[in-house]
């Protein structure tokens, strides 16, 4: 029987780079499930085509309850169903926060949550084009 350290349920966004983080020169082993089928379609890889990707196979397809102050209308809630899970269905639409709203929450009392607390993981999370920066990273650095 295979033993592994660590399962990690769900290979979205957040699975996958915890899957990654655990790995990332060490022994660790991890089982990652997705319940969903490989990126493979074609679509996944054409970010213009990505709303052709709503209601597929590669999308969980979740309606809301009706929702009693939009007349009852089931609203619409897609969630990827596939390796990449959300991202792979989702828009491409990259918005980083605006300091201070990160900088008040810190003064709200959450530490570790200022603008100079999370810029080390936003550049982590980075491999941008035009070069590393002050604000921007390169290959996971
Ligand atoms: C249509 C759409 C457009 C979006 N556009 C943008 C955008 O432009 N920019 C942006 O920043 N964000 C966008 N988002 C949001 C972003 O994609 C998500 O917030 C993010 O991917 C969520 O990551 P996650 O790891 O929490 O979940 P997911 O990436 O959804 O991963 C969850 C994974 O778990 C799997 N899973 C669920 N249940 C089980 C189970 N029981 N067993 C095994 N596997 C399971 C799912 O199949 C899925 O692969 C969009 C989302 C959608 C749906």
């Amino acid at each position: 029987m295979t033993h592994y350290d660590y399962i990690v349920i769900g290979a979205g966004s957040a699975g996958c780079v915890v899957a990654n983080r655990l790995t990332e020169g060490n022994d660790t082993t991890v089982l990652l499930l997705e319940a969903g089928s490989p990126d493979i379609k074609p679509e996944i890889h054409i970010p213009g085509e990505c709303l052709s990707l709503l209601g597929s196979e590669v999308d969980w397809g979740y309606f809301s309850e009706p929702e009693p102050y939009l007349n009852d209308r089931k609203i619409f809630c897609p969630r990827g169903k596939v390796l990449g899970g959300s991202s792979s269905i989702n828009i491409m639409i990259y918005i980083r926060g605006n300091p201070h709203d990160y900088d008040h929450w810190q003064e709200l009392g959450n530490s570790g949550w200022s603008y100079q607390d999370v810029l080390p993981y936003f550049k982590k999370s980075e491999h941008q084009q035009r070069g590393a920066s002050k604000f921007h990273g390169l290959m996971g650095s």
